[in-house]
């Protein structure tokens, strides 16, 4: 409203004349302030959350990404891996449709199916995980198995699983119902040993149970800020029946169970003639439900895991991509670095050779790329920023002066 006296414009909500506000507003017959239009807004927002909260999204088939697009995504960030590229793939567009049918009401029910990727630590499962999250249109997180313990227990329950989901989906349970959790480190709740009765397997076998419930879909209470549950926590039921579960784990060993395996199936004629196709060196690719079953896992899970699949371990030729070829490679990343300093950071290809052969000798894998590349690059990155050149050519002996003076050496693996 206009003080006609002084001509001074005021705030048709608070009052607050121009001079007391940051700036006013001009409508037909009035003002509205700053902060009167930020109040206006946050309660608009809330009075459409609440709203928006009754349904989860919908989802567009036509406008999601098709298994093909999602496998191109990933070979932008993960190299190789074709096989669990494929699988992730096709999982996640079936979990669209499986949710789209859940809205339309067929009579047809797509059941999930969640998945069990296997493969040695650093091949890239997390990584895979990661990856698919940014393109995902549901809310999604990543688990840690090793935390988890039976109820009662110290540790985190199983239900705590689905409070980072629900932080995710900012509490609203319909769409938390639609998202994805990739579980890591699977393999840590194998039973241990063979005779469950020996001692009490709290982090194991009692686990696997409670997971169960949640693979199988089922009403659980969840805590909503994690942890352990205690008596007066108010808890949120939360249904996992439409959740996809995707995990994963390094399962270390197994390719002794798969070996002993394949050799017992070793007897007759046929069996020798599959036998000469086995490839020693990457059994992995042999694995199969029976496997989990004698690391430990117990049937009704890995029942509940109906698509297996593995990741291959890098090879010579695999490190070497991984270093300078993904859209955000540890090379790229450095050469990034480097140029926020207007410094263009350049590298004698024999240095990347290096690099993968020591990542080799030491046993790193690529996660060790990125160690042997910061110590290579430490010295210049102290060095560079204050020495106004305008580019850095890392030689072959460069690399070899400067890996040698450290101790690379302790970041070795046993
Ligand atoms: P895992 O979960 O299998 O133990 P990660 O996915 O955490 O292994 O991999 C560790 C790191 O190694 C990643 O951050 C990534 O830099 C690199 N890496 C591993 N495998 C690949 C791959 N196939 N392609 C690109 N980078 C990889």
């Amino acid at each position: 409203m206009a003080d006609t006296r002084r001509n001074i414009n005021k705030c048709s909500f608070c009052g607050r004349s121009e001079d007391e506000v940051g700036f006013l507003i001009t409508g037909l017959n009035g003002y509205i302030c700053d902060s009167c239009a930020t109040q206006a807004y946050e309660i608009t927002q809330e009075a459409l959350g609440g709203k928006q909260k009754e349904n989860a999204t919908q989802l567009d088939l036509g406008e999601l990404p098709k298994p093909i697009e999602i496998k191109n995504f990933l070979d932008q960030y993960v190299i190789g891996q074709d096989d669990a590229k494929r699988f992730l793939s096709v999982s996640v567009y079936n979990h669209y449709k499986r949710l789209l049918q859940k809205n339309a009401g067929d009579d047809v029910e797509i059941e999930k199916s969640n998945i069990i990727m296997v493969g040695s630590t650093g091949t890239g499962k997390t990584l895979l995980a990661r990856t698919i999250a940014k393109l995902l249109h549901v809310p999604f997180t990543i688990v840690d198995a090793t935390v988890l313990t039976e109820a009662g227990y110290v540790g985190e329950d199983i239900e705590s699983i689905l409070t980072r989901l629900l932080q995710v989906a900012d509490y609203n349970v319909p769409n938390a119902e639609q998202g994805i959790v990739f579980i890591d480190e699977i393999d840590k709740i194998a039973r241990k040993g063979d005779n469950p009765s020996i001692t009490r397997d709290v982090s194991g076998e009692g686990v696997q149970q409670g997971l169960l419930k949640l693979l199988e879909g089922s009403v659980v209470n969840v805590p909503p800020q994690g942890g352990r549950k205690h008596p007066d926590q108010k808890m949120i039921p939360v249904n996992t029946k439409n959740i996809l579960f995707i995990c994963g784990g390094a399962f270390d060993g197994i390719e002794k169970k798969i070996a002993q395996r394949l050799n017992t199936h070793v007897v007759g004629y046929s069996a020798v003639r599959n036998a000469a196709t086995v490839d020693k060196n990457n059994l992995m690719q042999y694995i199969a439900p029976q496997d989990l079953k004698s690391f430990g896992l117990i049937p009704e899970i890995i029942g509940r895991l109906p698509v297996l699949t593995y990741l291959n371990p890098l090879d010579h030729h695999a490190l070497r991509e991984i270093l300078t070829e993904p859209k955000n490679s540890i090379i790229r990343q450095y050469i990034k670095l480097f140029e926020m300093d207007n410094v263009k950071l350049s590298f004698e290809g024999s240095v990347f050779e290096y690099i993968v052969d020591k990542a080799e000798e030491y046993k790193l894998g690529a996660r060790g790329l990125r160690s042997i590349v910061e110590t290579i690059m430490m010295d210049s990155m102290f060095e560079i920023p204050s020495e106004h050149k305008d580019s850095f050519l890392v030689t072959l002996d460069y690399a070899k002066h400067q890996l040698e003076k450290s101790n690379i050496a302790r970041l070795q693996m046993a």
